[in-house]
This record gives structure tokens, C-alpha cells and sequence, in this order.
């Protein structure tokens, strides 16, 4: 058995290893000596450690860790991500591969979002006895959280069983109980170029793709008249035309066209019922049109989070963190531990603002705290 060795040593070695994901295959990396790592560090301490190749692709692990046997009741399960995105290094005032503490903070790529929960749920489990937990606990570790949250889906309720789950993504220590969902979608109108002084020569994409967006902004305003939460910042769910390229000149009929959109959807809505309506409102605008539609997108959507407010996971995370429970526009692998039957709240150290940026950065003084609320909510959720 593996010692396992004091907090800063074990963030100083996740920050050390890169793990960068990224759609992008050219920045693409392994995770797996993260997810070595923390498999002998939680063998060290008794956990029985699985390590699940995720589909399809030979470098990308998923890490369950499990303390208590399988007569024991299910208990809580801890889960975070451990890859970072893509950086800009010219960005960075120190090394992002180098933990750095400096004015009460600890820079480094994924110090907040969220290397740091590992070695902090090890130090929770060292202050406690873990020998006398009564139900089991359960450590999730995943690939791919930042491109594709391919290690979040494959999760089955069979690999990982628990009654509460806590997410240790950047919420500055406030929990976190609802989150909206996301639909990306892109697609291309192919018509036929001609000269612009005879309509007759060509057939307009662009001129389609307007009937498209006339049509899709319709249903962006029927959807928000159907859904409103005001518990979000936000309390409608959103559609954005984020990038649209088509045409080449003036005198020139267009004929191609494509453009990426984002659906942003409330607690309530189904993506995958979305996604099909959203396909079939851009396929019934071009009707007559002659135009081919060609749907481009890879993402999967990533359905919303929403854990009731009266969960025991949600009272006990409000109460020791002194916060009241909110609801944010962004996403995490939340929703996917919902449909594995798990109460689920959002609750880590970092801060969002600070993630995905050059000089990321995690506060000294969220540590101590995090660790306390930690052991309390395994004492909590597994120690009777
Ligand atoms: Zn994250």
C-alpha cells in the first residue's frame, strides 16, 4: 500500500500531470496518470479502486473508488473531473503545470476547476474514522467533463450506487441545487451559386437560412413564454445565433450557408424532445425551398440539473456552509448523477470566475472550510 502524502504534495502532483481536454484533437490529452494517481492514493486509505476505460477513446478513464462492502447501504458519493481545459500559456504569469502558492492563493492549471477537491476529500477522510463508516462512500473521478462529459455518461446506477451526491466544481463554497441544460446545434444550407442579376440562376442559402432564424426566434419566444423560473438570473430559457458564416460577394448568389446556435433550457425540459423539435422547425421552414440541410453539430446536449430544494443534501450543505442553495446558467456532470437516482448538489472551493482563465487560481482560506464541510457531510451521510 501507497502512504498517502500531505494535501499540498498530492495537489502539487494533480497539477503537475496534464489532462487537457478538448474537442479539439490537436489538444487533446490522457487523464490517465490523474486518475492512477488518485486510485493508489484512495487504495492507500482502503478504498476498493475500479478503473473503466471510456468508450471509444483508448486514453480517456473514468476512477471508482468504493469504501464499505456491497451489503452495506449506498451513502454518498463524491465526484469531480479530472481534466482541465486547453490554455494559453503566454497567458500565465507562472507555470501552469507548476503549483504556486503566492499572496494566500495557489496558482496553477485546474487549481480551482477542480484538481483540489481530490486532496481535500483525502484530507477529510484522514480527520475522521473511516473504519467506523456504516454505509458506503463512493469517489468518482472522470474524463472529459470540459469537451464532451463522455465520462459522466457512461455512469451507470449499477457502477455507482449512492442515495446524495456532492460535485466539487467552483462555487466559491455556496451550494448549488439547480443548474440550466445546453443544446449546441450547427448546421449548413447547400443551395446554388449563380449571377446575382438573374435569381433565377442560383438558389439562396442565406436567403433560407433567414426563414430559419425567422422561424427558430418564433419558437424561442413560444418557449419562454412556456417556461419561467425566477429563481435564475436568467428565468427563460435562451437561444443564441453565436456564429454564422455564408456568401462570398455581393453579385454572387450564396450557396452555402451554416450556423451554430446555443439552446439554453430550464429544470423541466427534456433536451432530447428539444433537439428533435429544434431539427424538425429548421427542416419545415426550408419546406419548398429545394434547399439541403445538413445537421454538422457533435455534441451531446447536456440535460439541466435540478435537485429539490428540501433534500437532506441540500438542508445539511446549506446549514454547514452557512449559504443558501442557488441556481446557476452553467453546466456540470450534475444532471447525470439526477438520473442515477442521486440527490445532487454542486459545492467546491474555487471560484467560477477564475476558471477557464489564464492565472487560475484557488483562495488558501476556502481550504480548511471545504475540508470541514466535507468530513461533516460524510460523517452525515455515511457514519450512521
Ligand atoms: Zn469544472
Amino acid at each position: 500500500m501507497i502512504k498517502t502524502p500531505d494535501f499540498e504534495s498530492c495537489f502539487a502532483d494533480l497539477i503537475a500531470i496534464p489532462s487537457v481536454s478538448s474537442i479539439d484533437p490537436a489538444h487533446d490529452q490522457s487523464n490517465q496518470q490523474v486518475i492512477d494517481a488518485l486510485a493508489n492514493w484512495f487504495h492507500g486509505l482502503g478504498f476498493a479502486c475500479e478503473i473503466v476505460a471510456v468508450s471509444q477513446n483508448p486514453d480517456k478513464f473514468n476512477l471508482i473508488a468504493t469504501l464499505g462492502s456491497v451489503e452495506q447501504r449506498s451513502g454518498l458519493v463524491l465526484s469531480g473531473h479530472t481534466d482541465t481545459v486547453p490554455f494559453d500559456e503566454s497567458g500565465w504569469d507562472t507555470d501552469p503545470f507548476k503549483l504556486t502558492s503566492k499572496d494566500e492563493n495557489y496558482y496553477g492549471l485546474g487549481t480551482a476547476d477542480m484538481k483540489s477537491f481530490f486532496p481535500i476529500i483525502l484530507e477529510a477522510l484522514k480527520r475522521i474514522e473511516i473504519a467506523k463508516l456504516q454505509k458506503r462512500l463512493t469517489i468518482v473521478a472522470t474524463a472529459d467533463e470540459e469537451s464532451t462529459m463522455n465520462g459522466a455518461r457512461i455512469l451507470t446506477r449499477e457502477s455507482v450506487k449512492g442515495d446524495y451526491c456532492i460535485i466539487g466544481e467552483p462555487t466559491g463554497l455556496n451550494p448549488i441545487h439547480s443548474h440550466k441544460g445546453i443544446i449546441i446545434e450547427s448546421f449548413k444550407l447547400t443551395g446554388r451559386s449563380g449571377h446575382s442579376s438573374n435569381p433565377a440562376f442560383g438558389n439562396s442559402a442565406m436567403e433560407g437560412m433567414h426563414m430559419v432564424m425567422t422561424s427558430l426566434m418564433q419558437w424561442r419566444t413560444e418557449l419562454q413564454a412556456s417556461f419561467y423560473d425566477d429563481s435564475f438570473k436568467v428565468p427563460v430559457p435562451t437561444m443564441n445565433f453565436g456564429r454564422i458564416h455564408g456568401g462570398d460577394s455581393p453579385n454572387r448568389i450564396c450557396a452555402e450557408c451554416e450556423l451554430s446556435l446555443d439552446l439554453r433550457v430550464m429544470p423541466g425540459m427534456d433536451t432530447t424532445e428539444l433537439q428533435k423539435s429544434l431539427k424538425e422547425r429548421i427542416q419545415d421552414a426550408l419546406d419548398n425551398t429545394g434547399l439541403k440541410l445538413d445537421f454538422t453539430s457533435k455534441v451531446l446536449p447536456v440535460p439541466p440539473m435540478h435537485t429539490d430544494m428540501h433534500s437532506e443534501i441540500v438542508k445539511h450543505s446549506e446549514t454547514l456552509t452557512g449559504h443558501h442553495s442557488a441556481c446557476v446558467t452553467y453546466c456540470t456532470e450534475g444532471p447525470f448523477f439526477n438520473d442515477m437516482g442521486m440527490e445532487t448538489v454542486i459545492l467546491g472551493p474555487g471560484d467560477i470566475d477564475v476558471a477557464h482563465q489564464p492565472n487560475e487560481y484557488l483562495q488558501q482560506e476556502r481550504i480548511e472550510p471545504m475540508i470541514d464541510v466535507l468530513s461533516k457531510l460524510i460523517m452525515q451521510f455515511c457514519g450512521k
